[in-house]
């Protein structure tokens, strides 16, 4: 159910979250809901907890038993009454049954229901972190069907279309065909003759602009307006701007932003930016300051405190540097730098430098081993292991293990790596 609980005699939420008077008719909280459901649907972009908000409203609304408990002791005595768990749906189950199908049919209701619905189209845009940041606005050229303006969609210029001989109008034909003694194998397919439509316009009566097809490619320009904070794989839509057709609601142009990856900043966890950054061991130890390019072209002045030392590998963050929040651009994320400790290579300190850096250093942990201590020991030899070798030992390990134990494992990783430890 719901996150937040509200206070105990709260019985105007819902009423507020529609937007109508609490002596609102069922009429009118349908026309509520379903106008806001519309614009706050998350397949085009609304916010998906206003949208189960308004769902949930409605639901309890919209059910006069329900909705005379909460007028009389509001939300908590739902949730009492219906045994503590609630009968929350699904809010695109309540959002269906509402509309049936094709809910953004530009009107499915009101333009009778017998219509076809044409595809959407997709496309992938290619966004960058910049531009996610800043907002922008794309303008796309794109050609698609139109209706003939010229004969309205009729294909002849008399308007009047006869009757297709082939299908005698209904756009299929039938045959027959003997596959055995007494049997007969029916197969309905489209009629080639008029493709379906089942009518036939004469030649001479053909539309000149379209040519009898109904429509003509028309090209169109589409602003795509990337508002700041938008996300990789969020959904802009043109209703009803995809191919038409004759007789056929004409489906949606989506826009599907596909973010680029960023050379120096990282989007995660909704709205955080991360950044990589290299200090030198004198940086870690003994301070650092430098400037940071933002995705606004803004110098960030980005520098340690007095004393401070900084661990390789160690998180830092800077609050509302992140991205802006998608509809409410003026909150923003943590900018989070990872700190990343370049070490001097080796064999560049004398023993003279050595004794110099030992000397301001924290003291060794232990002390030196006695000779006798010595003797005792077995001489190693260390060398160096890369980590792409340790990475390639483990792949492998991983490998002879999902061979050996071909289960239906279900893409969960750390159970096998788990197993693998123990072995
Ligand atoms: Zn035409
Ligand atoms: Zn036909």
């Amino acid at each position: 159910m719901f996150g937040r609980v509200p206070k105990k005699s709260d019985n105007t939420k819902f009423y507020e979250v529609l937007g109508v008077p609490k002596s609102a008719s069922q009429d009118e909280l349908k026309k509520a809901y379903k106008k806001a459901a519309i614009k706050n649907h998350p397949d085009k972009g609304g916010d998906p907890e206003k949208f189960k908000e308004l769902a949930h409203a409605y639901e309890v609304l919209s059910d006069p038993e329900k909705r005379e408990i909460y007028d009389q002791y509001g939300e908590d005595a739902l949730k009492e009454g219906m045994g503590g768990g609630g009968s929350s749906h699904n809010p695109f189950d309540i959002f269906e049954s509402f509309f049936g199908g094709g809910a953004f049919g530009g009107g499915g209701s009101s333009r009778g229901r017998r219509q076809k619905r044409g595809e959407d189209v997709v496309h992938a845009l290619k966004v960058s972190l910049e531009e996610l940041y800043n907002g922008t606005t794309k303008k796309l050229s794109l050609s698609r069907n139109a209706i003939c303006s010229k004969c309205k969609g009729k294909g002849s210029k008399s308007g009047a279309s006869s009757s297709c001989y082939g299908c005698q109008g209904t756009g299929m034909k039938i045959t027959t065909r003997q596959i055995g003694l007494g049997m007969i194998q029916q197969m309905q397919h489209v009629c080639p003759e008029c493709r379906g439509s089942g009518e036939m316009i004469s030649d001479r009566d053909r539309c000149p602009q379209c040519k009898g097809n109904k429509v003509t490619q028309e090209k169109k320009v589409l602003e795509v307006h990337i508002e700041k904070g938008m996300r990789d794989g969020q959904k802009i839509t043109f209703e009803g701007q995809a191919d038409e057709a004759p007789d056929t609601i004409t489906g949606d142009i989506v826009f599907v932003l596909e973010q680029k990856k960023h050379p120096k900043f990282d989007r995660r966890f909704g709205d955080d930016l991360y950044v990589d950054h290299n200090l030198s061991l004198t940086e870690a130890l003994c301070g650092f300051q430098f400037a940071l390019t933002h995705l606004d072209g803004r110098q960030l002045l980005i520098k340690s405190n007095p004393g401070e030392v900084v661990k390789p590998g160690q998180y830092k963050a800077i609050n509302d540097e992140g991205m802006p929040h998608h509809q409410r651009p003026f909150m923003k994320g943590k900018l989070v730098i990872q700190f990343h400790v370049i070490f001097p290579e080796s064999g560049v300190f004398s023993p003279e430098q050595c004794r110099k850096i030992e000397s301001v250093l924290p003291m060794r942990p232990s002390k030196h081993l006695t000779d006798m201590e010595l003797d005792d020991c077995e001489e190693t030899t260390l060398h160096d292991v890369s980590a792409d070798e340790v990475k390639r030992r483990k792949e492998q390990r991983q490998h002879r293990h999902r061979e050996a134990y071909d289960e239906d494992d279900d893409d969960d990783e750390s159970a096998p790596r788990v197993q693998c430890a123990q072995q």
